[in-house]
C-alpha cells in the first residue's frame, strides 16, 4: 500500500507535468472510484494551480475553486501519459481518463478498486501531524499500552506511515516494535522522531519503495525496497548486527525487527 513517500512521489511527478494545464474532457469509465456522480462534469474545463499533500492524502487544486483530491489505498495509480504516450498496462482497470490541453493525458487505474478520486471544495486531511515534520511531543501518549508500532500507523495521530515505515522507523531507532507506546522515554521520542523524518526523507529521494503495484506519476517503480533493513526480510540476517530478524503479526499485520538492536524498555 503506497505510504507518505509513494504518495509525495506521485505528487512531485504530476506537479512537473500538470501545473498550468487545463482539463479538455473527462471519461468516466468506473463510476464506483469517483465522486461526486457529476465528476466528469464539474473537473472538464479547470486547470490545475497548485498540488498538496497530507499523510497518504493527494490534493490537486484546480482554478475553478474545486479541489481534486486522491487517496491510492493498496493499488491506485495515478498516471500522466504524455501526448501520443502509450499506456502499457492493462486497460480494463483505468477507471478515469482525463484529457488535458498539452494533448496528453491523466488516468486513474486501480486493480483493487479501493483507491477514489473525488472533488471537494476542501481538503479532507486526515488529523494526524504530517509524519515527514513529526516532533517527539507527537509521540508522547502516557498511559498508552498498546504497542508503539501500532500508534504510528493510527492516521488520527500520526498521518503517512504504513506497515514499511513503521518497521523501518522502529529499526533504525532501536525500539523493539512490541513495546507499550507510553513506555517511551523522552530520548526514545527524540530518536524515533528523528528515525521517521530521515527513513521517509531518503524514501522520498528514492522515489519510494515498490513490491508490486507501485508507480508514480510518470509510471516508474520506486527504488527504496533494495534500501529496506527489516521490512520483508523476516529470517534474514540484521544488516548492522548479522542477528536472525524476527517477526509476528502486531496489531493484525506482519512486523519484522531486530531482536538485539531494537530494544524493549520493559519497565520492571
Ligand atoms: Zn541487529
Amino acid at each position: 500500500m503506497p505510504e507518505l513517500p509513494e504518495v509525495e512521489s506521485v505528487r512531485r511527478t504530476l506537479a512537473t507535468q500538470l501545473l498550468g494545464r487545463r482539463i479538455t474532457a473527462v471519461r468516466v469509465l468506473g463510476p464506483h472510484a469517483v465522486s461526486p456522480s457529476d465528476f466528469g462534469r464539474r473537473a472538464a474545463g479547470a486547470a490545475f494551480v497548485s498540488s498538496s499533500r497530507h499523510g497518504k492524502y493527494l490534493a490537486l487544486h484546480l482554478d475553478s475553486g474545486d479541489i481534486l483530491m486522491c487517496h491510492l489505498r493498496m493499488t491506485g495509480r495515478l498516471l500522466y501519459l504524455p501526448p501520443r504516450g502509450r499506456m502499457n498496462w492493462p486497460k480494463q482497470h483505468t477507471h478515469v481518463i482525463m484529457r488535458l490541453d498539452d494533448g496528453g493525458r491523466l488516468l486513474f487505474h486501480d486493480s483493487r478498486k479501493f483507491g477514489r478520486l473525488w472533488l471537494t471544495q476542501q481538503a479532507d486531511f486526515p488529523s494526524g501531524v504530517d509524519a515527514i515534520e513529526v516532533r517527539p511531543e507527537d509521540l508522547h501518549w502516557p498511559g498508552r499500552k498498546a504497542p508503539i508500532k501500532s500508534l504510528l500507523m493510527d492516521q488520527r495521530l500520526i498521518a503517512g506511515i504504513g506497515n514499511i515505515y513503521a518497521d523501518e522507523s522502529l529499526f533504525r531507532a532501536g525500539i523493539d516494535p512490541r513495546m507499550p507506546a507510553g513506555e517511551l522515554t523522552d530520548q526514545d521520542r527524540a530518536r524515533l522522531a528523528e528515525a521517521i523524518r530521515t527513513v521517509l526523507a531518503d524514501a522520498v529521494v528514492n522515489g519510494g519503495t515498490t513490491f508490486m503495484d507501485y508507480r508514480d506519476g510518470l509510471g516508474r517503480e520506486g527504488r527504496f525496497a533494495s534500501l529496506l533493513n527489516v521490512y520483508g526480510r523476516a529470517g534474514e540476517p540484521c544488516r548492522k548486527c548479522g542477528a536472525v530478524l524476527r517477526t509476528a503479526r502486531l496489531g493484525g499485520r506482519s512486523t519484522v525487527w531486530c531482536p538485539c538492536c531494537q530494544r524493549y524498555n520493559q519497565a520492571q
